[in-house]
């Protein structure tokens, strides 16, 4: 009788995908991070006022990047606006994302 893997087990350390922009000291490491060179797109943001419950409306910058970190592919979205927060996804969550925000503009007139 053989233990199934534990869940999220680590993976070996892979060499650097094609899209990795960084420079590495140890690719063995288990948790070496290869990240790709971020897209920018510039952009228009509603956002809440500081002071209260008024909605500003002001330019901001979108990066997107890819990440691989321990064998698994994520897709990062920051913002200038915030810039320690982030949101990281997987892959099938980003195109799934793509699906849905493509149906419903395409029901915008
Ligand atoms: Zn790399």
């Amino acid at each position: 009788m053989s233990w199934p893997d534990p869940p999220r087990a680590l993976k070996p350390s892979s060499p650097c995908p094609s899209w990795c922009a960084g420079e590495h000291e140890d690719h063995a490491a288990a948790d070496v991070s290869h990240r790709s060179e971020g897209i920018t797109v510039p952009g228009v943001e509603r956002s809440l006022h500081p002071n209260g419950d008024i909605h500003a409306i002001g330019v901001t910058e979108i990066t997107i990047g890819l990440e691989q970190t321990r064998g698994e592919t994520w897709v990062w979205f920051g913002s200038d606006q915030f810039a320690r927060q982030s949101t990281v996804l997987s892959i099938e969550t980003t195109k799934r994302l793509m699906r849905a925000v493509t149906a419903l503009l395409d029901d915008l007139p």
